[in-house]
């Protein structure tokens, strides 16, 4: 009997030592879990990342301009865009995203009460435009009075590759147009690029020899961010 009952507890202790050793292991692996989420927490709160949505405008059956055997909408979706999905892709400090190429921004918004009104007060919102009917080079239509550090940089980009319209010597404060009034009043920031006269030869073949350089400097004037 003595035996018997020596053995059982041998066995007993033996049955127990695993359950002790995989608690020892389930405790220390969810005091892991716990260090990691907190850890995880505490860097991703304060940097939210900035967000840009990018327009390129008209589409949607509203050509735009038209000049140089295309228009507005062609140009800025064929030539311009991939382009700038390229770049944005390898920003790392902000979020860009496009809006629908299939949608137009304008009429979205002045007839449908939807677009500009939809969109987050936290973004910045881009524009990209091409001028009529006739003239020389671009310019940025900005949002408050003086041009921002970013309308800065987006006319360098215009003046390197395109050159600037003399009429307006890189900025534009405008306050007619009702697309970028409804962002205004709603307290969106934005920038509107003009990149060029879609009717002068000269800036059209300036655009499209350069495009990919041009979309890589937009990408980094809109972000302030380097990309290597
Ligand atoms: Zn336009």
């Amino acid at each position: 009997m003595k035996h018997h009952w020596k053995f059982g507890l041998i066995a007993g202790m033996m049955l127990l030592l695993p359950l002790a050793l995989a608690t020892t292991t389930i405790t220390t692996a969810s005091a892991a879990a716990k260090n990691t989420t907190t850890k995880t927490a505490k860097k991703a709160k304060p940097k939210a990342k900035k967000h840009y949505l990018i327009v390129m405008g008209h589409g949607a059956g509203d050509p735009g301009a038209r000049g140089n055997g295309t228009t507005e909408a062609t140009f800025l979706r064929k030539h311009m865009l991939p382009q700038l999905r390229k770049y944005a892709k390898k920003v790392k400090g902000s979020t860009i995203t496009f809006y629908n190429p299939k949608k137009n921004l304008v009429s979205d918004t002045l007839y449908h009460h939807k677009g500009s009104y939809k969109i987050n007060k936290k973004a910045t919102v881009i524009m990209f435009h091409l001028d009529a009917p006739a003239g020389h080079g671009g310019h940025v239509i900005i949002h408050k009075k003086h041009p921002t550090k970013r309308d800065r940089r987006l006319a360098k980009v215009i003046k390197k590759y395109v050159g600037l319209n003399k009429a307006y010597n890189g900025y534009s404060y405008r306050t007619n147009l009702r697309n970028c009034n409804v962002l205004r009043r709603r307290g969106i920031d934005y920038s509107l690029v003009e990149s060029g006269f879609i009717t002068n030869k000269s800036d059209v073949k300036h655009l499209k020899k350069h495009m990919a350089k041009i979309a890589k400097a937009d990408i980094e004037a809109i972000t302030n961010e380097h990309i290597k």
